[in-house]
């Protein structure tokens, strides 16, 4: 197989393909017959391609002018503060945290603190939360870490891994760039303390272990980096008196599976998205059938070598016209959907329907759907337990020795207590964020989670990049103005509940959205989205979308004496692009 690459220093000469890898090569052969229909949908994204690219030809001189009087701005910005003067604190280490982190590294700020509440990095992916079977749905091509892709054979690079693999390959980011040992482990932020005197936050940390307190601070900023920190499991009555016993995936991990497997329990799966098609194939490759599958509804996906294809030039031509599609999503979810079973993009995993809030996003190959259409299951909606049974809300009920819920995860971030100048803070879930980053009511803290500009590890470069322009280079704005913005923003995102596990609302047009702000916002850079979209949709590959935000020289650090230096420091990468 090919060689392993982005780590000089560490590299090792050749990369024998782990076990737990599927190189896009053995992903599988699609088993579906184009549907009868499927001439008339060909018709119907060809000429929805030729609209969009027609209305973009038209609106070139407005795109040109935008691009031109975007860099001339950029061009005059200067930092009001050194980025190395900032003190920033990271609340994750999983990829999100770590990319930041190595980010704000480039970008010359020096005084950042990474807490992570396990005694080891990798969140979703590391063995405190990965469940029995998690197989990465996205190919490693968007998974990658910036300047550090998984492997330079493209086979490789464009296949599925298991959680593992991605685990091991996080070490391999972290032990390159020297990350880990600036991380503090089984380091649980409890608290957030706000003086909005000057503008610093104070956190307050428990030792995972001993339980011991201790605070650190004051910092400018603090960013929140995690996604799927915590399992959600609908509360039923009667929980306390069910006879079995119920889990969230967040804690099926292999000694459950292998306790489930010997004494032969009766699983009931319940949920449709990603999670409940991992458990369920999991259950069946280990051979496994005293389970049953419960969904409220099923979920559509993404067939994986439709959207993260091998870069064929057939398959290029599709993915131009799939830039057609996600921009029409946009504009409407019901036509989105209709244009993504036109070009085949669409796996439902149950009855199809054209339901975009069921949209999960997740990605299946022609083997887990081979699979997974092999494995029965039932609709119904959960509503109580009784003595051994789980019982739906048309009546009927299903014993169960185990109830293992698929139920989705929150980014936990509900569980930190805020203060304000002494004064407790509730989160407000529906209160939008400024640049879809910052909180305006408690400025101090940003969600790297909500800023999903991308897919994988690499989207929180950007984090760091609207950090730095946030708090050195633009004017310091007041909650009143974060507020206004944040209110014209097209797309829901808050703090509390991140749009990409929208429930009720499709994730894409919001992602569409989320992109429309942060062009108008001067944020995204419009050539930026386009490039970055062309990159991974047309040539199955993927670099960091850059948003170009600072200035291009950076000035250096306070001298001991206090003065601010007058040299200009080298340009970072971040300077330079
Ligand atoms: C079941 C499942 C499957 C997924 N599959 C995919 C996939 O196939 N492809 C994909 O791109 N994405 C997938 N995701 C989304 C995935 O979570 C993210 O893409 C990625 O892992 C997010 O990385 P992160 O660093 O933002 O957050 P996480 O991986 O969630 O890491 C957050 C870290 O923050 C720590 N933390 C939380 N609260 C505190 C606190 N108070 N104090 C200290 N530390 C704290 C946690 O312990 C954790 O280590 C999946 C998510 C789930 C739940």
């Amino acid at each position: 197989m090919g060689t392993m690459s982005g780590v000089p220093d560490h590299a090792e000469p050749h990369f024998d393909v782990p076990r737990q890898v599927t190189p896009f090569s053995e992903i599988g052969t699609p088993v579906e017959r184009w549907p009868w229909w499927a001439p008339a949908g060909w018709v119907l994204v060809a000429a929805t391609s030729v609209v969009f690219y027609a209305i973009v030809l038209a609106l070139s001189p407005l795109l040109v002018a935008a691009i031109v009087g975007r860099r001339l701005w950029r061009r005059s910005l200067r930092y009001r503060r050194s980025p190395a003067d900032l003190r920033i604190a990271i609340i994750g280490a999983g990829w999100s945290g770590l990319q930041c982190l190595q980010r704000f590294g480039e970008i010359g700020v020096e005084k950042v603190d990474v807490f992570e509440r396990f005694g080891d990095i990798g969140g979703t992916w590391s063995p405190h939360l990965r469940y029995h079977g998690l197989q990465i749905h996205g190919s490693m091509t968007v998974t990658s870490f910036d300047g550090f892709p998984y492997s330079e054979d493209p086979d490789v690079q464009r296949g599925k891994v298991m959680a593992e693999e991605v685990e091991r390959y996080i070490h391999r980011f972290a032990d390159a760039r020297d990350l880990k040992s600036r991380c503090q482990l089984n380091s649980t932020v409890q608290s957030v303390d706000y003086s909005s005197a000057n503008h610093t936050a104070t956190l307050t940390i428990t030792d995972s272990g001993t339980g011991e307190a201790r605070s650190a601070g004051p910092y400018d900023l603090v960013i929140w980096a995690s996604m799927a920190a915590v399992g959600s499991i609908p509360e039923l009555p009667g929980a306390a008196e069910f006879r079995g016993w119920q889990l969230h995936t967040v804690a099926y991990s292999d000694a459950e599976f292998n306790e489930i497997v010997r004494d032969n329990k009766k699983v009931v799966v319940v949920g449709a998205g990603k999670a409940a098609c991992d458990v369920a194939l999991g259950l069946r490759r280990g051979g496994y059938d005293n389970f049953t599958w419960v969904m409220r509804r099923p979920y559509l996906f993404y067939k994986y070598e439709a959207l993260l294809h091998n870069a064929s030039p057939m398959n290029k031509l599709r993915g131009l016209t799939y830039l057609a599609t996600v921009l029409f999503t946009g504009v409407s979810r019901r036509f989105g959907a209709i244009l993504h079973w036109s070009s085949g993009y669409l796996h439902a995993v149950g009855h199809p329907h054209t339901d975009f809030t069921r949209f999960h996003g997740g990605l299946l190959c022609p083997t887990q759907r081979r699979e997974l259409s092999n494995v029965p299951y039932t609709i119904g909606n959960p509503v109580r337990f009784q003595d051994d049974q789980l019982v739906f809300e048309d009546g009927t009920s299903l014993p169960a020795d185990v109830v293992i819920w698929a139920t989705g995860n929150s980014t936990g971030i509900d569980t930190l207590r805020l203060t304000k100048d002494g004064t407790a803070v509730t989160l407000d879930p529906n209160a939008k964020l400024y640049n879809h980053f910052i909180v305006p009511d408690f400025p101090v803290l940003a969600s790297s989670t909500a800023l999903w500009t991308t897919f994988g590890p690499m989207r929180a470069t950007n984090a760091a990049d609207l950090a730095v322009y946030h708090l050195a280079v633009r004017k310091e704005r007041s909650k009143q103005q974060m507020h206004r913005a944040a209110q014209r923003q097209l797309s829901r995102n808050s703090i509390v509940h991140s749009f990409i596990w929208a429930h009720d609302a499709c994730w894409l047009q919001l992602w569409v959205h989320f992109h429309i702000d942060l062009v108008l916002q001067g944020i995204t850079p419009v050539e930026a989205f386009f490039k970055h979209a062309f990159e991974v949709f047309v040539l199955g590959k993927e670099t960091p979308l850059r948003f170009n935000l600072l200035p291009p020289r950076r000035p250096a650090a306070r001298t001991r004496s206090g003065l601010e230096s007058t040299a200009a420091a080298a340009a970072g990468p971040g300077g330079s692009e």
